[in-house]
């Protein structure tokens, strides 16, 4: 026997009581709720779930990455998808205004912390976004703050011939001749594979500095 739906509007406090106790769909929306109020974002309840989800991204990686110009099929903000184009003629096979599945379309995006922003969504969004940078624990993009990032965010590196552990930012650097790469500041082990490099690189660990020519900006 099928089991019976119920559809019902729910407050953040609501829902929240159904942590741990909901499948896997509610429960991912719990957990961005639970992002929000981490976050305290101050924005229009429309837009909380994907700055929530932006800047829970940008701590987890140390990065808030922001690029333009991307075609995408899918918005992450208001799920809109683009399509596919539709068949111009009917035809034995196909009646006029049928989606063509051989055509999918794209639309013009903005990928903030590898969330693909629709335009509509981006031009609404950008100034709350922003509003809730304050403090944020990751090197955030100049090409969308228009200004340096407080913060420089290094991936952790280790030298496996002296175990000297740090981050890619404390590394000596090697001269030029030799591809200008990278040496332990300890041992002197380069990182450079092809000559038996012993410095590596720690996949997802990084760390955050301080920006040394970090201004703060003049609004
Ligand atoms: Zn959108
Ligand atoms: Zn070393």
């Amino acid at each position: 026997m099928r089991e019976q739906k119920h559809f019902v509007s729910l407050t953040d406090d609501e829902i929240l009581l159904l942590d741990g106790r909901c499948d896997e769909r509610i429960q991912k929306k719990i957990d961005i709720v639970k992002m929000q109020q981490r976050y305290n974002i101050a924005a229009p309840d429309e837009y909380k779930p994907i700055i929530a989800r932006i800047l829970e991204k940008a701590e987890r990686t140390g990065i808030l990455s922001y690029s333009r110009g991307r075609h995408v099929r899918r918005c992450d903000a208001c799920d809109k998808a683009a399509g596919y184009a539709t068949y111009t003629r009917t035809t034995k096979y196909h009646r006029k205004g049928d989606p063509n599945f051989n055509r999918p379309l794209a639309f013009y995006a903005h990928s903030i912390a590898g969330f693909e922003i629709c335009n509509d969504c981006f031009s609404r969004l950008e100034q709350h976004l922003l509003r809730n940078l304050d403090g944020i624990q990751a090197e955030v993009s100049h090409h969308l703050t228009g200004h340096s990032s407080a913060l420089l965010c290094f991936t952790n590196v280790i030298c496996n011939e002296c175990q000297w552990a740090g981050h890619e930012g404390e590394l000596k650097s090697l001269p030029v001749a030799f591809g200008g790469d990278a040496k332990c500041p300890r041992c002197g082990s380069t990182n450079q594979q092809i000559i038996g490099g012993k410095v590596a690189r720690v996949y997802g660990q990084f760390t955050l500095i301080p920006n040394p020519k970090y201004q703060e900006p003049t609004s």
